[in-house]
């Protein structure tokens, strides 16, 4: 049961694909305790999903002349 799931989870954030804003590179899904957290593989940007209180946190980390 447990794997159905994580397919399912899977499937619902690879249907929800986002993207960075800054290099339009594609979010990685990095699994922490309590939340959903999907980062920039070149560390830009990174938004936090929190189910459990229904709210998302964006965090940017791009500095100007980066990219
Ligand atoms: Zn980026």
């Amino acid at each position: 049961m447990k794997a159905v799931t994580i397919q399912m989870l899977h499937k619902l954030f690879s249907f929800f694909k986002e993207q960075c804003p800054h290099c339009k590179a594609e979010l990685v899904l990095t699994d922490d305790t309590m939340t959903c957290c999907k980062e920039c593989p070149h560390g830009h940007y990174r938004i936090e999903t929190h189910p459990h209180l229904d709210v998302q946190i964006e965090t940017h980390h791009y500095k100007d002349g980066g990219c």
